[in-house]
């Protein structure tokens, strides 16, 4: 399988700029690195246990943050890709698409729901959270699909996609042939070949 990132972040000065110089740490703050790994056991059943964050290109001043997110013991790792947010999808309120809570054998999305604190979803955004609502992060992902998209409702109902990840066997035959000596995606010669896939730091591409 090859997963290419298709979103394109638009351009504003003041937040490319933050971006550029920010680590992914401190985009992906705690509280929204919980909600990703919890998202990912509860749809995988892993064991619970915190999970570490591992910026890839943190000293490359990028504007997409990849990180990699697992634990010492977890078989599938979280591979992210955080971008600046598009404007936000004007539609209805994101809440009227969610239906009951549980897991339905036919669904066709898995969606996961959190609230955390404004300064815990500050740096993903372009503008700064209310101060005065608690925003939501809407984890979503095509059912039996391991990519998904996190978005954050920072109050106004209107989620901006944020983060895009995909869940990464770890105990694999990893991708066949060489190493490509560039990336597919971005063209960039930093693949780096793990255990169980190919994955470019800079783009997030990866082949397994
Ligand atoms: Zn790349």
């Amino acid at each position: 399988m090859s997963y290419g990132p298709v979103f394109v972040p638009s351009r504003r000065p003041a937040a490319t700029e933050r971006w550029r110089g920010s680590r992914c740490d401190e985009v992906v703050l705690p509280a929204v690195r919980d909600a990703l790994w919890e998202f990912t056991r509860e749809v995988h059943n892993l064991e619970p246990g915190p999970a570490k964050l591992s910026g890839l290109n943190d000293t490359r001043e990028a504007e997409a943050k990849i990180g990699m997110l697992g634990t010492d013991t977890a078989p599938l790792c979280l591979v992210l890709r955080a971008h600046l947010p598009g404007p936000p999808a004007a539609r209805k309120h994101w809440r009227e698409d969610l239906g009951t809570q549980g897991v339905r054998p036919q669904a066709a999305q898995v969606t996961g729901i959190d609230q955390v604190d404004p300064d815990q979803v500050a740096p993903l955004l372009t503008e700064p959270p209310s101060q005065h609502v608690r925003p939501w992060l809407i984890l979503r992902s095509p059912a039996g699909f391991a990519a998904g998209a996190l978005s954050v409702d920072p109050g106004d109902g209107l989620p901006r996609r944020v983060i895009d990840f995909a869940v990464l066997h770890l105990n694999r035959p990893g991708a066949a042939g060489e190493r490509p000596p560039r990336c597919p995606h971005c063209n960039q010669p930093r693949v780096r070949r793990y255990a169980a896939f190919d994955l470019c730091p800079d783009c997030g591409w990866f082949a397994t």
